[in-house]
């Protein structure tokens, strides 16, 4: 046995991490060992939609742990036929398998895609996806992504995905042959930086793919969920997709993840799909209480409400600033910076206890727990503007 010498160094080191542990959250808020206290703006990146620890979802852990852990994913359990029977009612969407993680319910769709190919269409498997797109890190859905990190990495990439442009319709038809068989998509790109598809284009694309007998695959593991004000994104659209997966916010902090198909594409046989820890009954326990809560009008019109509030305050800040534009739309927003200033803007607001996020070096994505309050929002932005004003005076001097 070797010994660490730093209680750090025996996790692999995946990401550079401050060197803080945090004990304890609740709500917007977090602690770490020192007693010190952060206004988190990440939330576990846009998983917490209920804030940290909230009881309806902890309460439900507790009672269901006390029941019933695993029967084992060949038996039926009630919480995870529940959640299936909730979410089918409140989507487009005739069936569901549960995954444990948002790029495990990905390769669940691929794998769906390249089965309905097989089954209807010839054994077409190409699935169009879009630059800058993310779909998660097992080696199809980094293959399925659009990230350009992920292009010399782990080579050979799994083969039949080809990257068209988000919001341009000729670049999705020209890669469109008979080995076609989906095109798969996050209506919102938010690991890349938060850029929406239009509605429109999505309309489109729905007209593309269905005049083409092509399935449409949308990614909703971060817009799902009441991130952008409808229970799931594509609805703002109008739209009814083929196959939906869905993470993060649907275990409200705990993992879990969906994969969602209409009748027509869900298509699976026995012995096509399963896993040990699919559609356990604790985690579907959690999913169920977030659903609960997520899935009613009421709440979904204060994510709007909140969501609008912190999109005109964050325009407030950048015309005070010379800054660039906001873009998303309901608590999944980014403000375009204009200079690579992220990461330094990320740790100085560490110092001073709040969490943000920088996914491309100009620009901050704000993903808050849905449940946000507006003297939290005022709490993140005054120190934003001080951050600013600091940066700016330092500008000037230089
Ligand atoms: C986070 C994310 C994933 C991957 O989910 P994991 O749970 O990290 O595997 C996939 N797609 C989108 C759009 C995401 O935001």
């Amino acid at each position: 046995m070797t010994v660490a010498t730093h209680p750090f160094d025996a996790l692999m080191d995946i990401t550079p991490r401050p060197a803080t542990v945090f004990v304890k959250g609740e709500g917007s808020w977090l602690w770490d060992d020192t007693g010190k206290r952060y206004l988190d703006f990440i939330q576990g990146w846009a998983v917490n939609c209920l804030g940290h620890c909230p009881p309806a979802v902890t309460d439900a852990l507790a009672a269901q742990a006390k029941l019933l852990l695993n029967p084992s994913p060949a038996f039926y359990n009630a919480p995870s036929l529940r959640l299936a029977n909730a979410l089918v009612e409140l989507s487009c969407f005739d069936q569901v398998f549960f995954a444990n993680s948002g790029a495990e319910a990905n390769e669940g769709a691929i794998k769906l895609a390249r089965k309905y190919g097989t089954l209807h269409k010839n054994g077409a498997f190409e699935i169009i996806t879009f630059e800058g797109g993310f779909h998660g890190r097992t080696l199809a859905t980094m293959s399925a992504s659009g990230k350009k990190a992920f292009e010399p990495l782990f080579e050979p990439k799994v083969p039949g995905f080809r990257k068209a442009r988000l919001n341009d319709l000729a670049s999705v038809r020209r890669l469109i042959n008979e080995q076609t068989v989906a095109v798969m998509l996050e209506p919102i790109q938010g690991e890349a930086g938060v850029w929406p598809a239009t509605d429109r284009f999505l309309r489109e694309l729905r007209a593309l793919t269905e005049q083409r007998g092509l399935l449409l695959i949308v990614d909703e593991i971060q817009t799902g969920i009441g991130r952008t004000g409808k229970l799931f994104h594509h609805e703002h659209a109008g739209i009814e997709p083929d196959i939906m997966t869905l993470g993060k916010g649907i275990g409200g902090g705990v993992p879990l993840a969906a994969l969602l198909a209409t009748e027509h594409a869900s298509c699976f046989e026995h012995g096509d799909q399963g896993g040990t820890f699919n559609g356990n009954p604790l985690m579907c326990a959690a999913g169920l209480a977030v659903i609960e809560q997520v899935g009613k009008p009421q709440f979904l019109k204060t994510v709007v409400d909140s969501g609008l509030y912190l999109e005109s305050e964050l325009q407030r800040l950048s015309a005070r600033h010379g800054l660039g534009e906001v873009r998303g739309q309901g608590l999944l927003l980014a403000l375009d910076l204009k200079l690579p200033i992220g990461a330094s803007i990320v740790a100085q607001a560490f110092e001073a206890g709040v969490l943000l996020n920088s996914p491309q070096a100009d620009a901050l994505r704000f993903m808050p727990a849905l449940t946000v309050t507006r003297d939290e929002i005022g709490t993140m932005i005054d120190c934003l503007d001080l951050i600013l004003t600091k940066i700016g005076a330092a500008r000037r001097v230089a």
